[in-house]
């Protein structure tokens, strides 16, 4: 049937395009907004609206927002439906529609638009809304076994830990409706996926963490493109829809195996090199970098783990002579090709992403094999050193900074080539050696901590914070998850 990944963005936009929303285009994976690192959902280019700092224009807007989320990296590959980059479909409402016909809109896009069976929605809502469980089960008639209320981690939505805010309620597909209502758990995703969440904005959190009430009470929403497609398209997880999967059949392409026939740990690279390829992309094409600090920090360690990932992979970027054997240009080409309806951009400016991602490769790949070996040898060191002690094995915390500093080993990747063989890394002595290292180099430079809210530039922050900051950072921006 119609239901590409391109059809499902365009049945959206058009859904609210008539009901009086305006098509606006995506913003930039670079916020506008010097409090957050990167663009984490559709909401933030309205942040100003929604505060009541700049005068709407409209008093509705619908978008298909690209997004980066990093608090998610370890999910990639390991549950089914995260991504670092994915594309969040919304509806606004400025002060002009609220609950109400946000849920009523919102049901017939889900029952009647995208036609999933009314029996197979579970909903969630906030534990004080009394209002929204009223409105799913009188208003829409879904049965009171299927809502849940859960409480403030889940169900109330803040895009930081200061700034507008609201309750929420969240809309989820049951892949498995033959188990039945008792002990369901709409955490359990072996049987749901959350697809879309409904904000009602309504509040300012304050420094204090007091909230106030905004002028106007706002809709803010997400829709998952990517979740939507895979629930319609009938395959296991969001990899294996026609958004994700062509990029990971030219990996697979170039590592000589079969996506479809290899096992679980081969498939899980696959999806790490899918992901991340296109954050990859996209973050460039957005003008980010590959760099030490900010922003830039995201991207090289994104590279580095697909470099990495590709040669677990055997993948070997030969027979292109214009490359000097790097095989993300390669990869990014198909990213590029699929990225049309995504970005229209993404295809001029090409040639400079390719270039880019060429020389970050070829630059890391130098020093990669000699860290390698290193790292082979320290956790060698380690393992027998616990084994000695009968204590548990653990990477020094100077080892893991000569890997970062000579090497080019982000510390998550050293980490995680750790775990793999059961090895932890102390953070702390990593940290202790940062801090040397920064106080002979930047003897001036004011250190400050990183503090999100309280309207502190974090992007300037980031150059001290880099190396422990990222994924908490994410996960302080999003406190309902
Ligand atoms: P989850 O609980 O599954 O992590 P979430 O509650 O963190 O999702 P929201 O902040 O409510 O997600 O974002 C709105 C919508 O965006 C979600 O309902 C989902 O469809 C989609 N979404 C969120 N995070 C991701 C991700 N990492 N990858 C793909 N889609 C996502
Ligand atoms: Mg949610
Ligand atoms: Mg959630
Ligand atoms: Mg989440």
């Amino acid at each position: 049937g119609n239901v590409s990944g391109d059809s499902i963005r365009q049945r959206f936009l058009s859904f609210y395009a008539s009901r009086g929303h305006k098509v606006l285009p995506s913003a930039s994976l670079v916020p506008d907004d010097p409090t957050v690192l990167l663009t984490i959902a559709g909401m933030l280019q309205f942040k100003p609206i929604f505060l009541g700092n700049v005068p709407r224009e409209l008093p509705r807007a619908t978008t298909s927002q690209r997004c980066i989320r990093t608090n998610d990296i370890n999910n990639v590959g390991q549950t089914s439906r995260h991504h670092t980059f994915f594309e969040m479909l919304g509806n606004f409402s400025f002060g002009d529609y609220f609950k109400k016909q946000a849920i009523q809109w919102a049901w017939e896009l889900s029952t009647i638009e995208f036609a999933l069976p009314p029996e197979r929605l579970w909903i969630s809502v906030y534990k004080d809304d009394h209002e929204a469980f009223q409105l799913w089960s009188q208003q829409i008639g879904v049965p009171a076994e299927r809502i849940k209320s859960l409480g403030e981690d889940d169900n109330f939505w803040t895009s930081g830990a200061t700034g507008p805010c609201g309750p929420c309620s969240e809309i989820y597909y049951d892949f498995h409706p033959e188990r039945g209502y008792t002990d369901a758990d709409l955490g359990d995703d072996t049987r749901f996926i959350e697809f879309y969440n409904l904000v009602f904005m309504q509040y300012n959190k304050k420094d204090d963490g007091s909230l106030e009430p905004l002028k106007q009470k706002n809709i803010d929403t997400g829709l998952g493109l990517e979740r939507m497609a895979r629930i319609l398209q009938k395959v296991p997880n969001n990899y294996e829809t026609d958004l994700i999967l062509p990029i990971i059949e030219k990996a697979s392409e170039l590592a000589n195996v079969s996506y479809g026939i290899s096992d679980d740990l081969t498939k899980r690279y696959l999806k790490i090199v899918g992901d991340h390829m296109r954050a990859i992309v996209f973050l460039v094409s957005d003008g980010v970098v590959p760099s030490n600090v900010g922003r830039g920090y995201v991207v090289r360690r994104l590279i580095r783990r697909v470099v990495r990932t590709g040669r677990l992979l055997g993948i070997k970027g030969d027979g292109r002579g214009d490359l000097d054997g790097a095989f993300l240009p390669i990869i990014a080409e198909k990213v590029v090709e699929l990225s049309t309806h995504i970005d229209a951009d993404v295809k001029n400016r090409a040639p400079r992403i390719l270039e880019e991602l060429k020389r970050e490769e070829l630059r890391f790949v130098q020093t990669l094999e000699r860290g390698e070996k290193l790292l082979e040898e320290k956790l060698a060191d380690a393992i027998s050193r616990a084994e000695r002690n009968g204590t548990v094995p653990c990477l020094a915390g100077e080892d893991v900074f000569i890997l970062y500093d000579t090497y080019g080993f982000p510390m998550e990747i050293t980490k995680e080539v750790g775990e793999e063989r059961g090895v932890s890394i102390d953070m702390n002595g990593f940290d202790i050696e940062m801090e040397k290292q920064r106080r002979q180099s930047q003897a001036a430079h004011n250190t400050v901590k990183l503090a999100i809210g309280s309207g502190a530039n974090i992007v300037d922050n980031v150059p001290d914070t880099e190396f422990v900051g990222y994924d908490s950072l994410y996960c302080n921006a999003i406190v309902a998850s």
